[in-house]
Order: structure tokens, then sequence, then C-alpha cells
């Protein structure tokens, strides 16, 4: 007997356990307040427990539940009650593809019949685009580019990228991404004088180490980098920016502080990727925080709060770890 049977988890009662992976087990489940059947993954505890892990669940969740295509299961909520976290969702009857599967494989019209469906799912998946926060990298942006192209598909598939702000570590490789897939890029305008001019900026340090980093390091690391210059195809003004013709619901909002055109991309799912307003990971700082390094570290507060206003909950820096906005030290 699973370890759920018969419990009551939100409104749902939970029925015999249907599979079981590496993200979760799925059951059977009444929604006690619709009276309908439907399907509950639940997230291990281990998975749970980690935050890093438990947003990626959240996030792919969100996803899916924004799809709608008749070969894609139909998400309704993400919950969580008395520490289990679990989506609810479409309850299909029928068996896997696994189990449908003979040793000897399907055959070759049998395999059509399934694999069309699944293909149309894919592209509905993807129809949606993808908008490129960061194209950071090394100098030339060779690695940035490697590692990036692969997941646009073939042909490469890139809306737009936004560039969080004009520091040298952002925008590597932004020009070959550019080249490569056509997608325009758009920066705060008043970063956007240090792309043109192919400037390696690096802010003063605001906290002890910050200063530490930037006075011993700074020099050493900056002559390293040799950018190109780079045109940027839109600027974003203070107002800020609407995704949804790149195929994305969210906003790029201004949040200046780290630098005087710092941007933060906010999504309507609370999700924010805020570039370097805030940190969280070696070789910047052990816990969730502000950026070591502002040019207005006066302003950095003000931005946050703005987020905060947006719906703001889940922070994704551009340097280490996502983090909830309650884990943040300042
Ligand atoms: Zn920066
Ligand atoms: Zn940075």
């Amino acid at each position: 007997m699973s370890r759920l049977f018969g419990k009551v988890l939100g409104h749902h009662r939970v029925g015999r356990m249907i599979g079981a992976g590496g993200m979760g087990e799925v059951y059977e489940a009444e929604d006690l307040q619709l009276g309908r059947q439907v399907a509950l993954k639940v997230l291990p505890a281990a998975i749970a427990a980690d935050e890093e892990r438990l947003i990626r669940f959240t996030r792919e969740a969100r996803i899916l539940g924004s799809l709608n295509h008749p070969s894609i299961v139909t998400i309704f909520s993400v919950d969580q009650h008395e520490g289990e976290h679990f989506i609810t969702m479409e309850l299909v009857e029928g068996r896997t593809l696994a189990a449908c599967t003979p040793p000897q494989g399907l055959p070759v019209a049998r395999l059509l019949d399934v694999a069309q469906p699944l293909a149309d799912a894919l592209a509905a998946a993807h129809e949606r685009g993808t908008v490129l926060i960061d194209p950071g990298g090394p100098p030339s942006g060779r690695v940035g580019l490697r590692k990036v192209l692969p997941r646009l598909g073939a042909p490469p598939r890139l809306n737009l990228m936004v560039i969080t702000h004009g520091h040298f570590d952002h925008v590597g490789a932004a020009s070959g991404l550019r080249d490569a897939t056509g997608a325009p890029i758009a920066i705060h305008q008043a970063d956007a004088a240090w792309l043109r001019a192919g400037q390696v900026v690096w802010p003063k340090g605001v906290t002890p180490w910050g200063r530490f980093a930037r006075t011993v390091f700074g020099p050493v690391v900056m002559p390293l980098y040799r950018l190109s210059k780079l045109d940027p195809d839109l600027l974003i003004g203070d107002e800020g920016m609407d995704l949804e013709a790149y195929g994305i619901s969210g906003r790029v909002v201004h949040t200046p502080g780290h630098s005087p055109g710092s941007v933060s991309v906010v999504l309507p799912s609370g999700e924010a990727f805020v570039g370097d307003l805030a940190m969280n990971g070696l070789p910047f700082c052990l816990r969730p925080r502000f950026g070591i390094f502002a040019h207005q570290p006066d302003r950095v507060a003000d931005s946050w709060r703005k987020l905060l206003d947006l719906g703001a909950r889940e922070i994704y820096p551009a340097h280490g770890r996502p983090f909830p906005t309650s884990a943040l030290v300042s």
C-alpha cells in the first residue's frame, strides 16, 4: 500500500498509485470539491527539501500549465498541504508508451500514429519562442555560443535577447547569437553607450569583499576582456517593455542601482530575473544578498521594492542560484 493512499491533500482524496519516477509519485485522486477524478503528482520529500529543485518543479508545472494542446496533459494547479508538494492534473486513462511497446519495437505504421501527435505537442511547446536573458560569456563569447545555440533547435529560434545591464560578463555571446539567429538585442538606454563603445566596465564594491575584489582582481581581469563594439537593436526606456510580442507573458522593468540601466524580467508567475541586482553564490557571496558591486547603491532598495510590488517571489540572479525573495538578507 502506498504511503499516501486514503489521505486527503487539500481537497483531494488520494487513491492508488499509478506511477513513480525520479521526479515524483503519481496517484489517482478524487477532487472532493468538483467530484471528479484527477491525477496528483507528489514531489518526493528529498526534492521538496531542496529549495532550488522545488523552484524548478514549480516552474515546470507552470510552463506545462501555460500550454493548451490535445496531446499535452492539462495542469489544474500546483499546491501544497502539510509539507507535501503536488501538482493536480488531468487523469488520462490508458497505458504508457513503454508498456505498449513490444520487445521488438513498434511496427512503423503504429510508430507514425504515435509519433505525429507527440511531434505536434513538442512543436506547440516550442512555438511560443524563446527570449534569452543575458547572453553572457567569456571575452569572445564562443563558450556562451556553444552552450546556447544547441538549445535553440534547428534552425535556431530566438525571439529576443534582453541584456540586464551593460557589464562585460553579460554580453559576451550577444553579437554571435544575433548573427546566428537574427534575434534583436535589447538593453536599457542608460547602459547602451558601454555596448556601443565595447567598453569593459566594473563598478565599485559596496561591501568589504566587493571593494577588495574590485581593487585586487579588477586590474587583472578587465584587460583580459576585449569586447567588440555592439549596436543594440532596441533601447528600453524607464517605463520598461512588454514581452508579449516576443512570445512571453512578462515584462522588462527598470531596476537601477547595480548600473543606471539595470533591468529585470518579471513573469506573471512571480519569477524575476534580476541580473546583478542580487547575487547568491561564490565567489561573490555565500547567501542571497544585494549585489556586492554597484554604480548607484542608493537606488538598489527602491528597485527591490519595485520588484516585490510587481509580485516577484522567486529571484534568478545572474550569478548564483535562484532563491525566494524572503531569503534575501540585506
Ligand atoms: Zn554587473
Ligand atoms: Zn555580472
